[in-house]
């Protein structure tokens, strides 16, 4: 790994759509509209869109030929505006910016689910439509491995000083992460650490989100540049069922106090194809992607600034170098 100050392409930032009660699909009633609620994914929106997407679709799926509305064309209301073709209805997505200009163009795109929930604010009900949504998404995703959507299968590994073994919510998808093992002192050329070794897919936002708006729209949907400010102007739309996949929109929009921004400083280095596994050691982790090597790591809860902090940025850096030393088995 090369991750050099003078390597660095770009240093970006992205605000999650987290909620501590985790995201939200629900169906509920506006005039004479059918609003569902798709949104709140925090840091595993890539991760989870089919899967919650899915499930959107079977509570408001208006029928085949029937016209619907989404709003949103971030990785959530693609998926759900795509779901809905596949199931023969037509679509118009109205969003406010279109890729490359989401959130989910941010995304470091590991099939994984981090920065969630917190723990005491969801119940077994939500947890157990969490694994659902988790397993739709693993399988819809791999319909996507090896064409030209950006998404591949790879080797993680998170490095640790002291032995951590996965967790329960990781058991109890094990399913999900082929090959998850712990590795001890001398099973890997980490030196004398302890690895979680998975596999699981990667997914290029950059490539991915703008192959599937070509899909919707090669199959007929419509797409529209518009930004809604109030749930009434949802009311003067020609479709009867609307799909809210707003992400941290949902909360000026839909009122969502409970949604807050959980912000995301990336550093992107120069592309280095040779690298074909991803890396997480401390809060540092390294996603080698054909549009660059992302490293990051920043979870800023409540802070909705956009710039990139030079200070972070710093951090970032070292945090790079000392976790590609790794390899080295320093
Ligand atoms: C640094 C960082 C790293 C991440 N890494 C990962 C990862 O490795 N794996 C993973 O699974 N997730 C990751 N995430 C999380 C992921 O990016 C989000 O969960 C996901 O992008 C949410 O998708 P979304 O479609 O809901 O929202 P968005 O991508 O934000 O899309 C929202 C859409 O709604 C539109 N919109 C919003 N408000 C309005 C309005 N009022 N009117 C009209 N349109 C509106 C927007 O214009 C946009 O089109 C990461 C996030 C960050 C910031």
């Amino acid at each position: 790994m090369r991750l050099t100050a003078d390597r660095v392409a770009r240093v970006v930032v992205g605000l999650r759509p987290y909620r501590p009660g985790g995201y939200v699909v629900r169906a509920e009633t506006l005039g004479s509209k059918r609003v569902v609620h798709n949104y709140g994914h925090g840091g595993s929106g890539i991760t989870l869109s089919w899967g919650t997407s899915h499930q959107a679709a079977d509570i408001g799926f208006a029928g085949e030929g029937r016209s619907h509305a989404v709003i949103g064309a971030g990785a959530v209301g693609l998926a759900t505006a795509r779901l809905i073709q596949l199931r023969g209805g037509k679509v118009t997505i109205y969003a406010a910016s279109l890729p490359p200009d989401t959130t989910s163009n941010i995304a470091g795109g590991q099939f994984h689910t981090s920065w969630l929930y917190e723990g005491s604010a969801v119940d077994e009900a939500w947890k157990s439509g969490f694994r659902e949504a988790l397993r739709l998404s693993y399988r819809h995703f791999q319909a996507y491995v090896g064409g030209p959507y950006g998404v591949s299968w790879r080797r993680n590994y998170f490095v640790s000083d002291e032995r951590q073994d996965f967790g329960p919510l990781s058991q109890s998808v094990a399913d999900t992460l082929p090959e998850m093992t712990v590795l001890e002192p001398g099973q890997h050329p980490f030196g004398r650490r302890y690895v979680q070794r998975f596999t699981a897919m990667q997914i290029e936002p950059m490539v991915y989100l703008q192959a599937l708006l070509e899909d919707i729209l090669l199959a007929g949907g419509q797409v529209v540049v518009r930004r809604f400010a109030s749930p009434q102007e949802l009311a003067a739309l020609p479709e009867s069922t609307v799909f809210n996949c707003t992400g941290l929109g949902a909360r000026a929009l839909f009122g969502d106090a409970t949604l807050t921004a959980a912000r995301g400083q990336l550093v992107v280095f120069l592309p280095q194809p040779e690298l074909d596994y991803n890396l997480t050691y401390g809060a540092t982790y390294i996603f080698p992607r054909s549009d660059g090597v992302i490293t990051g790591g920043t979870f800023e809860r409540d802070n909705w600034s956009l710039e990139p902090d030079p200070e972070t940025t710093r951090r970032i850096l070292a945090g790079a170098a000392e976790t590609s030393a790794l390899m080295r088995g320093r």
